[in-house]
């Protein structure tokens, strides 16, 4: 559905950013694009709906470039920047002036979203808490039910009560005809809520992989002693080393986030290596 193909991007006067980038993303799926700060996310993202034009290569949803912004383009995707332009408008003034670029909007989903995130319905927005209006903003995204939502940094902001809501809202939010993409600095906010992972780096994506895949050919688990000789990568802790290891017996565990990715970004390369012979990158 997404395709970046060959994608090059540089800002104004700075050395390219990607240089050749590919990518591929389908409905059906959360995606988690993780990555360190100023790796490129919101970057990637913006070229990806069009709000940034790539030097080379192209970003197509469906065939069409986003590039290009076409309007019956534009009303399947919805995105949502990290900090949002909150008008000085009441929700249901924001409503009637936005809802109708998106022909799927469901107001009753909408009303449903705001109740399970807590946010009052009649108040400026602008008087809202700014935790307030980015979950308004998430109810409306949300709400709209484009074909393409893309959520940039969307838990940042987010007490734990509201964290725990989004997961919540989120995981009822998603079928098969749409496809979700939320970029996270916080890799431990996206637990639980993505079935894959993308890995942005040195401007590179150095991991694309799908969780149930993934723990098929690699564990996650506590190791000590000389156990910790065969792991693919290790994080020493309080209660042993916590560890990735290869997983010939199929043992099912739950992917620890923030240790795969510190793995991926690790100079080691092992773990990659070890994925690209069991041909699952
Ligand atoms: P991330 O979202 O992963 O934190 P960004 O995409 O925001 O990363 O930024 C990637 C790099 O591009 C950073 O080095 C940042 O300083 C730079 N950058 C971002 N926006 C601009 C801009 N408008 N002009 C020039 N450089 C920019």
């Amino acid at each position: 559905m997404i395709r970046l193909t060959d994608l090059s991007f540089g800002y104004r006067n700075q050395p390219l950013l990607f240089n050749g980038l590919n990518l591929s993303l389908e409905t059906g799926h959360i995606y988690g694009l993780l990555g360190k700060n100023g790796s490129g996310k919101t970057t990637l993202l913006k070229n990806m709906v069009g709000l940034h034009y790539p030097k080379a290569g192209r970003a197509t949803i469906d065939g069409v470039d986003t590039a290009k912004r076409r309007p019956d383009l534009l009303s399947r995707i919805f995105f949502l920047p990290e900090e949002p332009y909150i008008p000085d408008h009441t929700a249901k003034a924001f409503l009637e002036t936005t809802s109708p670029f998106y022909p799927t909007f469901d107001r009753e989903l909408f009303n449903g979203y705001l109740a399970a995130f807590d946010v009052p319905e009649r108040r400026v927005l602008t008087k809202l808490s700014l935790g307030q209006q980015k979950k308004f903003m998430i109810a409306f995204a949300l709400a709209c039910r484009t074909k393409l939502l893309v959520m940039d940094e969307p838990t940042n902001g987010l007490d734990i009560p509201s964290k725990a809501q989004f997961r919540k809202v989120l995981a009822s939010a998603v079928d098969e005809d749409c496809c979700i993409v939320l970029s996270t600095h916080q890799v431990r906010d996206l637990d639980n809520l993505i079935d894959s992972v993308i890995v942005l780096h040195d401007g590179t994506v150095k991991l694309q992989v799908q969780l149930d895949q993934l723990t098929e050919q690699i564990r996650f688990g506590n190791v000590s002693g000389t156990a910790v000789a065969s792991a693919l990568y290790g994080e020493a802790a309080f209660d042993g080393t916590h560890a990735i290891l290869p997983n010939p017996e199929r043992i099912s565990s739950k992917p620890d986030l923030e240790l795969l990715f510190n793995a991926v970004v690790s100079d080691s390369g092992i773990l990659l290596n070890y994925l690209a012979k069991e041909e699952i990158r």
